[in-house]
């Protein structure tokens, strides 16, 4: 594919004796968004986090602007720069301020100019109506808050590419919109490179590119957004898409 910026191949992983993913092949192109979807316990999250260097694997390879990522410390440390994650659980420091969050990872890891990290993160804090935010602490802030705290955070590094696993899951109703809105920004205005894990299917309709489904740990169709949502190729994936109207 031209512009690849992500390629896994013949990737297996398993949890002991418990496979969890099988011969997953697949990459992403620059600008690509690419939803994954999938039952729970389908081993999107494991994917996921495989993909940066959060787990171990058995075998395969994982290729990341065409360096395959060889996972030593050090290369996974650089990796992490690149690719930015969010979680369903925002796993902000408690200890520290919205602002301290956001600059700790520029600042202390990048070892970028203080004054300008922080002037960009009121900058970023700002484009998610959070300017007024900077010097409270996560325990002050609502899911919906501390969620997009959790996206500036990952934004602040410059990321090449994120992964987002399924950042809503856990917000109350009326906070999903708005870190949907934000994600669907970032994809249209930005081009910003990414996978994402969600349950809401409207959104995935919306954002994606391309869907990847996930059942059993194996890729049972890699099809392009609209035919996968207009005309799934399995029947697994009719009954999943049937089961989230
Ligand atoms: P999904 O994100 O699609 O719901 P996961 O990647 O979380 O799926 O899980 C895939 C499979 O791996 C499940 O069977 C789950 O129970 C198992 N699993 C996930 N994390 C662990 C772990 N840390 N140790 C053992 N098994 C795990
Ligand atoms: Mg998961």
């Amino acid at each position: 594919m031209a512009n690849t910026i992500l390629n896994v191949k013949e990737l297996n992983k398993a949890y002991g004796k418990k496979q969890v993913l099988h011969d997953i092949n697949f990459s992403v192109a620059k600008g690509e968004v690419v939803t994954l979807l999938g039952p729970s316990g389908s081993g999107k999250s494991t994917l996921i986090r495989t993909i940066n260097g959060l787990e171990d694997y058995q075998s395969g390879q994982i290729f990341f602007q065409g360096e395959e990522v060889v996972p030593t410390e050090k290369n996974l440390q650089k990796l992490r720069q690149k690719i930015g994650m969010v979680f369903q659980s925002y796993d902000l420091f408690p200890n520290l301020s919205v602002l301290d969050n956001i600059t700790l990872g520029p600042v202390k890891v990048q070892k970028k100019d203080k004054k300008s990290v922080e002037s960009e993160a009121h900058e970023l804090l700002k484009s998610v109506g959070l300017n007024e935010f900077a010097s409270a602490y996560p325990r002050q802030l609502s899911g919906g808050q501390k969620q997009r705290v959790a996206i500036v955070r990952a934004l602040a590094l410059h990321p090449e590419f994120m992964l987002f696993d399924e950042v809503t899951a856990s917000l109350d109703p009326e906070m999903v919109r708005g870190i949907l809105d934000i994600i669907i920004g970032l994809a249209k205005n930005d081009h910003m490179t990414m996978i994402v894990v969600t349950h809401e299917m409207n959104f995935a309709k919306q954002i994606a590119d391309r869907v990847l489904f996930l059942e059993n740990g194996q890729i049972l169709e890699q099809t392009p957004a609209d035919k996968f949502f207009s005309n799934p190729q399995t029947d697994r994936a009719k009954d999943f898409l049937e089961s989230m109207d």
